[in-house]
């Protein structure tokens, strides 16, 4: 029998960087097929999971303008590499037969459907992974905003940062030998701190309507079901 778990509706939030493996741009298929294989594991125990992923693999909007660029213009394009990063995901999703759908927040008809609320929740009620691309449709945000705009809108429980590490951390674990992971911390915590979970943006629309973030390690092998299963480590963001 499938391990038990609380969890009915969660909502797995990975960076387009997730996507890359050892490269320095762009996706890696292996990789995504590794990060599908971990999804499709937590579905396989009846958890209805929404998907948000970032474009920073492909293209940032901020580093755009930087260059010169004009900002809502780069930021579309960053809003368009996230579809990109979706539709490889869908695809390797149904290679391990997950239905999956990628639903849009800018209309592209022929690509993928567009963001309407109840047909995502009905999907979902169906055990279909719903890969919410194009962030939030909006220049100036990102898609960990975007990400906690769609976990409220569809019901989840929680919001699953997937990163490199096990959790928040009082400093850099990657740089430092005496940095201590948090069990759990508030949202409030979070922003004062600058502790770099999620923009700060997308920290205050959780705070206010109490969606905790689980932060946890995507590399970890297992860690996604881990987690669902009570088993792993990770920060808890909340209260
Ligand atoms: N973006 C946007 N509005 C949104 C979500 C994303 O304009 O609602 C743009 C923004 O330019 C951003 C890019 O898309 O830099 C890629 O998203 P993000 O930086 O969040 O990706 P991640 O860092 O998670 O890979």
């Amino acid at each position: 029998a499938a391990p038990e778990t609380t969890f009915k509706r969660v909502l797995l939030k990975i960076s387009g960087e997730a996507l890359m493996g050892d490269a320095s741009y762009g996706l890696n298929p292996p990789t995504v097929e590794r990060i599908a294989r971990e999804v499709k594991s937590v579905h396989d125990m009846g958890v209805e999971i929404c998907m948000v992923i970032g474009g920073g693999n492909i293209f940032r909007g901020l580093q755009g303008s930087a260059q010169g660029m004009e900002r809502t213009t780069a930021d579309y394009m960053g809003m368009l590499a996230t579809v990109m990063n979706a539709l490889a995901m869908q695809s390797a999703l149904e290679k391990l037969g997950v239905f999956c759908r990628v639903i849009t927040a800018i209309r592209m008809d022929e690509v993928a459907e567009p963001y309407i609320r109840r047909r995502a929740v009905r999907h979902l009620e169906k055990k279909r992974v719903c890969i919410f691309a194009a962030g939030t449709g909006n220049p100036y945000f990102t898609t960990d905003t975007a990400a906690t705009l769609r976990a409220n809108e569809m019901a989840c429980e929680a919001i699953f940062k997937g990163t490199k590490v096990d959790g928040v951390y009082d400093k850099d674990p990657m740089k430092h030998d005496d940095a201590k992971r948090f069990d759990e911390v508030s949202y409030d915590e979070v922003l004062a701190k600058h502790l770099g979970v999620m923009d700060a943006s997308a920290i205050a629309l959780a705070r206010d309507n109490s969606l905790p973030i689980i932060v946890f390690s995507l590399d970890e092998p297992g860690g996604f079901r881990s987690i669902l299963d009570g088993t792993g480590t990770y920060t808890r963001v909340g209260g």
